[in-house]
């Protein structure tokens, strides 16, 4: 009888449960202790080594693959007016999400007053950074230089650059056919590079939690329990409800089918703590798995892992009524009004800076007069927070994608249903010895004829 197969989201979940425990295992029993062996091989050693090299690999991905498919997407969709659509509805979809997420943070915490009876005591000191103005913002859209844009990674730049690129070939028409389908190969390469990095994903998932929990351990959490109950709380809430609820009201799809494919996406977002890492997953599973088309998705996922931050806001909500109450600030009305309008500006405005959740809440406390120190309380935790915000994240971006590819009909329902569509299989990654023999054939002939 053949054994069944395990699927890989099966091995990565599998990878991440076993790194939580065997992190609290080594945290717990004091293993870890500075300048032990486990501490200088074990966890800085080996597990810092495969996680490191793992999300570098994905985010060596990113460019290229936005670049590429991106290009495609634009030729793909063909009118320029079908382009402004998708964009203006992925724009408001996302501040939709983004508001309601940071109004339903901001009215539970209240609601419950967390955060009174909490003293003052606070002696990390937390200073925030520069955040670019909305100004600097739309100006930067535009890059002096692409290769520069490329470098740094400025996702908006890049977007804009690729959709200008598309453009100008449909214009260029006929002519620029070769370059279509070499961009078309290039988009195909990059899709088949994502399925390699990801066949390695369970290990580097298990190192890169291992690492995490063992370095920071999960006492933190109790110390500021409150805070962390209810933000954990009004996140899995977004996730299970507000979002799907949106799903399902918008495109009338199976959100049980959503929630299943969403999740090996959710667990990459979760180990790495990164949006704009695990962009190459996201492109993936709502292309090959949801069944959206990459003219859409190739727009609104990197799109959305830039501008579009429902976790982040969410803990923007909750973190400013805690440290409100515990500073004895009363911000009213108009002063929740404010946090709500420059959280979701701010979401926009640091669109582009790599660890961004801190930025934009000492944005948000400058705005409302709160004590950009008093982000201190909370900086502890926020390593364990980001991961668990930055998984709602990419399911924000991920809903979106599916509602405006559906409700632009570049949508494909059966791949949707599919419960095994976008699995990777072992013959995916295999190289067939024909196709070896055959570009073997063809470098050689090559050399002949040089
Ligand atoms: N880590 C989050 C993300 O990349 C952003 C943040 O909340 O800091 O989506």
């Amino acid at each position: 009888m053949a054994k069944k197969k395990m699927s890989l989201t099966t091995k990565v979940i599998i990878g991440m449960v076993l790194g939580i425990m065997v992190g609290l295992l080594i945290n717990i029993s004091g293993l870890n202790a500075e300048g032990s062996f486990t501490n200088m091989y074990v966890v800085n050693g080996l597990f810092y080594v495969i996680g490191k090299l793992f999300i570098t690999a994905l985010k060596m991905l990113v460019v290229p693959l936005v670049l590429f498919s991106l290009i495609t997407g634009v030729i793909g969709i063909g009118d320029i007016r079908e382009l402004g659509k998708v964009g203006g509805k992925s724009f408001a979809l996302y501040l939709l999400t983004t508001a309601i997420a940071i109004t339903v943070g901001i009215v539970i915490a209240a609601g419950l007053g967390i955060g009174e009876g909490v003293h003052m005591t606070t002696d990390t000191a937390f200073s925030g950074k520069e955040a670019p103005s909305l100004a600097e913002v739309l100006i930067n859209i535009i890059p002096s230089n692409v290769f520069q844009a490329m470098a740094e990674g400025k996702m908006l730049q890049i977007i804009f650059f690729s959709i200008m690129v598309g453009i100008s070939i449909l214009m260029v028409g006929k002519k620029a056919e070769p370059v279509v389908e070499l961009i078309e190969i290039g988009n195909e390469i990059m899709m088949k590079m994502v399925n390699i990095v990801m066949a390695v994903a369970p290990y580097a998932v298990f190192a890169l939690l291992a690492k995490s929990i063992a370095s920071l351990g999960l006492g933190l959490l109790a110390d500021l329990g409150q805070y962390v109950v209810v933000l954990i709380g009004v996140l899995l809430f977004h996730l299970f409800v507000t979002l799907m609820a949106i799903l399902k009201i918008f495109t009338g799809l199976s959100v049980s089918m959503f929630l299943k494919k969403a999740r090996e996406m959710q667990v990459f977002a979760f180990s790495t703590s990164s949006s704009n890492a695990t962009i190459p997953v996201t492109l993936r599973t709502v292309t090959e798995k949801m069944g959206v088309d990459i003219s859409v998705a190739s727009f609104t996922v990197p799109f959305g892992a830039t501008i579009n931050m429902d976790g982040t806001a969410i803990m923007q909500g909750v973190a400013t009524v805690f440290i409100a109450n515990a500073y004895g600030v009363d911000l009213g009305f108009a002063g929740h009004l404010t946090v709500i309008l420059m959280s979701v500006l701010a979401s926009i405005g640091t669109a582009g800076v790599p660890g961004v959740g801190l930025i934009m809440l000492s944005m948000v406390f400058t705005q409302v007069g709160l004590p950009v120190e008093g982000i201190g309380l909370i900086l502890g935790v926020d390593r364990l927070l980001d991961m668990v915000r930055t998984a709602v994240n990419v399911s924000g971006d991920a809903v979106v994608s599916v509602i405006v590819g559906k409700s632009e009909n570049k949508f494909d329902i059966n791949i949707y249903n599919d419960p095994n569509a976008g699995m990777i299989t072992e013959e995916e990654l295999h190289i067939p010895e024909e196709v070896e023999k055959e570009l073997a054939e063809v470098v050689k002939k090559v050399h002949d004829e040089e």
